[in-house]
């Protein structure tokens, strides 16, 4: 039953609302289709937040979206969407426009193994395309809105709103949720994870960042089901343990995932941060004060690089590998590049696209050894490495973790900013 809920009911501050998404959706609206401001950023808005990013559904195809702007992009193939471009460079924005899409009704979806690219009832627009465990692999049939809302995943994030009549259109309860801070799947929650297993980890995420209780019904099926998360091809669930960890609230994160059970076994990196031994062994103070320094970042509005992240969460098992390879009489250097080596085998496998992100990573753990060496011309060449801010920043982690001299940390942090004369009286005091 859809519900349009007017402004003295929803209480929106439409001023919270970012201009280039008004001017899509009116756009749209104005060229005679339905548009609305979809998702998060509605849960956002009655959260009283501002929402960082705003997705727009309309009834238009992604080829009538494109048609009407200037700059906009038609991507994706899983589920096919167009980014509208506003802005340049580092103050581009992108709004996501989706099209509505048909409820998907999994007796009638066709099947097909994972290597079938396209088939004919795909093609001839008529079917969903899922896997042998039942996970959607494409869904581009467009449909009316009240299906659209039924295919989303939960109700708080299933809500429409419009903001040129500033109403919210509900079909599912949305705003009695939020109200109640409660994360309810739409639908029979096991099908819904049998769908896309990724629900399962997005309902921690929002758990943990909006403090949401998980409604029972769609609790009790999560731990159970975990095991389809194994179908989730690897390079989908490194972006989410990335999301994870970026919502700012990465140590509620980790607790929840904890509190589910799902520690283990879901993400090859955190097993390693979240095995329940690490919690006694003195290092977990190092993690935990790595994530707690990420969602303070977040907090103030810092970008927070991945690479950044992930060199701390694996540090101590580089750590580890690096110490057993010095103790066999292995020279640092090597030693280290090897236990480098060996971790992202064993932790992070081979993600395609990750190059950069893996270099980056490789560069902070290199640069650790390098803060040792306060003679001779060494501590110039390194301030001068354009990761250097990363991999001091590292430094400082080791040291606010007891596990390097706090005195380490405060040199070259002095030493980063002083002028050659003070550099000069800074190496003299090292000796
Ligand atoms: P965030 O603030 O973290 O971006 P979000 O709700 O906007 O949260 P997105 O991943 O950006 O999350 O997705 C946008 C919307 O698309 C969601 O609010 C939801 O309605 C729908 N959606 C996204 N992923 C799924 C999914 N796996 N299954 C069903 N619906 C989904
Ligand atoms: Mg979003």
């Amino acid at each position: 039953k859809r519900a349009e809920v007017p402004k003295s009911e929803h209480g929106i501050d439409v001023s919270l609302v970012d201009e280039r998404a008004i001017k899509v959706v009116r756009t749209l609206t104005d060229a005679g289709y339905e548009a609305y401001i979809v998702g998060g950023a509605v849960r956002d808005l009655l959260l009283g937040l501002r929402p960082k990013d705003f997705d727009v559904a309309t009834n238009a195809t992604p080829e009538q979206v494109k048609a009407l702007f200037r700059r906009a992009f038609i991507i994706g193939r899983r589920f096919r969407i167009v980014h509208v471009v506003f802005g340049r460079g580092r103050e581009h924005e992108v709004i996501e426009v989706s099209t509505f899409r048909a409820y998907l009704d999994p007796s009638a979806a066709e099947q097909v193994n994972g290597n079938e690219k396209t088939s004919k009832a795909e093609l001839a627009g008529k079917s969903h395309v899922v896997d042998a465990s039942g996970r959607v692999l494409r869904d581009n049939v467009w449909g009316p809105q009240i299906e659209d809302a039924a295919r989303r995943d939960f109700t708080i994030n299933a809500m429409y709103y419009d903001p040129q009549r500033e109403i919210v259109v509900d079909y599912h309860g949305g705003i009695k949720d939020v109200k109640k801070r409660l994360l309810r799947m739409i639908g029979d929650p096991e099908t819904r994870y049998r769908e896309d297993p990724v629900r399962i980890i997005r309902a921690i995420r929002f758990a943990a960042k909006l403090g949401f209780e998980i409604e029972p019904k769609t609790r009790g099926p999560m731990h159970r089901m975990a095991a389809l998360l194994d179908n989730v091809p690897a390079s989908r669930m490194f972006d989410e343990m990335i999301k994870l960890l970026q919502t700012g609230h990465a140590l509620a994160s980790l607790e929840q995932l904890r509190k589910e059970g799902l520690h283990r076994g879901v993400f090859p990196i955190l097993d390693v941060v979240l095995d329940e031994q690490q919690r006694h062994d003195g290092r977990e103070r190092f993690v935990q004060l790595a994530l707690a320094d990420t969602d303070r970042r977040v907090a103030e509005g810092k970008p927070v690089a991945p690479s950044f992240m992930l060199a701390c969460l694996l540090w101590h098992d580089v750590l580890d590998r690096w110490e057993r390879r010095q103790s066999a009489g292995e020279h640092p250097f090597p030693a280290l590049q090897g236990a480098i080596d060996e971790v992202f085998d064993a932790r992070v496998g081979d993600i395609s696209g990750r190059g950069k992100l893996g270099a980056d990573m490789r560069e902070i753990w290199m640069m650790q050894p390098r803060f040792d060496k306060r003679v001779g011309n060494a501590p110039y060449t390194l301030v001068e490495q354009p990761r250097f801010r990363a991999g001091f920043d590292f430094l400082r982690l080791r040291a606010d973790a007891g596990e390097v001299d706090a005195e380490l940390a405060q040199w070259w942090e002095a030493f980063s900013q002083a002028d050659e004369h003070r550099r000069r009286q800074l190496i003299e005091q090292a000796r």
